[in-house]
């Protein structure tokens, strides 16, 4: 089994090496034939290739089992005829990824402001607000005058269904409920089609509880009382925005895993960007990127029915629990472990238990 790890910009080296480190001990414990490719992507792609990605790139994930991408400085990516181009979208467009699937939940021996919840937004990927993809080429995003930019928004019935599918089949593996979130008052035709297509769908599912909640207020419903949550179905942006705030309301970004997956890939991402303000430091969490790298054994798991994977991405998540608990962890959740002796934290963990 193949994984492509892409280390990405600003805190990525550091937190990739750790999870490497994680991933070659359940590795070594689980037997999994793990081999992990190492390739470049976001500035040392753009020095060395003149672009962020290439399509050799592409083609070499393509024929992997899986990909390992780090955070990356996309704000600095401006202007794609320079070969500026955006990795995330890159490899979410061109591997239709459609269900980026970020979990968020508490600790035990973490104290957060909210109290214990355990909640996953599961959020479009491949349309909504986000113009560089809404289109077969350039952009959505259009400067009309220079003073006038149009940036359009693309909703389509296929991608609301198999978003609101992914949702509903989570929901059914856990407790049942699945919460909408839109902007149905307001963007009326868009956000309408999707609030009744994910009622639609969920009439397949007699078993799960369905709400919905137009999203400003869902922000102060989920401060209020995140553990009324279980699965949340949104739209792009609202996804994105949503997720960092259930991942802090956890206890930091830094515990923001997540999946990019659509029917034949996936890639595992942390939640975050690349931290520019505490790279290079030895002080950023890893534990995002590692529990991304464990959704994404997960995901390879299911696919190809491998009991040892499923089980190498359980202890992963159970590793993180226990040093937690422990104590065992960096600064952004009260420790004062560095970036690396996290992961060698965890790694050793797996190793003897
Ligand atoms: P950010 O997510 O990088 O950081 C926000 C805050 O969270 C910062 O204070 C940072 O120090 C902290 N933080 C993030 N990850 C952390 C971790 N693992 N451990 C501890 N603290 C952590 O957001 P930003 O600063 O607005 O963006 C920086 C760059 O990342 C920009 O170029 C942006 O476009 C890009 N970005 C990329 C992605 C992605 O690759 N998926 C996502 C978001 C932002």
């Amino acid at each position: 089994m193949k994984i492509i790890v892409l280390p990405g910009d600003g805190i990525g080296p550091e937190t990739m090496a750790a999870t490497v480190e994680v991933l070659q001990s359940v590795n070594k414990r689980f037997d999994l034939n793990l081999e992990l490719e190492h390739d470049i992507a976001g500035h040392e792609s753009l020095k060395k290739h003149g672009s962020t990605v290439t399509e050799a790139l592409l083609h070499k994930v393509k024929t992997a089992d899986g990909l390992m991408l780090g955070p990356m400085s996309t704000y600095d990516f401006k202007d794609e005829s320079k070969g500026e181009i955006n990795p995330s979208k890159f490899f979410r467009k061109s591997l239709d990824l459609y269900a980026n699937i970020r979990p968020a939940r508490t600790y035990s021996g973490l104290t957060n402001k909210v109290g214990p919840f355990d909640l996953i937004v599961v959020r479009e990927n491949t349309e909504g607000f986000y113009a560089d993809r809404n289109v077969e080429s350039g952009s959505s995003e259009m400067l009309i005058t220079p003073d006038v930019v149009i940036s359009l928004r693309r909703i389509t019935r296929l991608c609301c269904e198999r978003i609101a599918r992914t949702s509903f089949e989570l929901a059914q593996t856990r407790r049942k409920k699945v919460t909408i979130v839109h902007k149905a008052n307001v963007l009326k035709i868009a956000d309408g089609m999707f609030i009744d297509i994910c009622k639609s769908v969920g009439q397949e599912y007699p078993d799960v509880q369905i709400d919905d909640y137009i999203v400003d207020a869902m922000m102060a419903h989920v401060v209020r009382a995140p553990d009324k949550f279980d699965v949340i179905v949104t739209t792009n942006m609202f996804g994105d925005i949503l997720s960092d705030l259930t991942s802090e309301l956890s206890g930091s970004l830094g515990l923001a895993g997540s999946l990019n997956a659509g029917t034949q890939y996936a890639m595992g991402q942390a939640a975050h960007g690349s931290a520019p303000d505490i790279a290079g430091q030895d002080i950023a969490n890893p534990m995002s990127l590692i529990l991304s790298a464990a959704m994404l054994l997960g995901w390879c798991g299911q696919r190809s029915k491998s009991k040892r994977l499923l089980e190498a991405s359980k202890a992963i998540e159970q590793a993180v629990e226990r040093v937690v608990k422990d104590g065992q962890v960096t600064r952004d959740i009260g420790g004062n472990l560095g970036t690396q002796a996290t992961g060698l934290a965890l790694a050793k963990y797996l190793q003897t238990h």
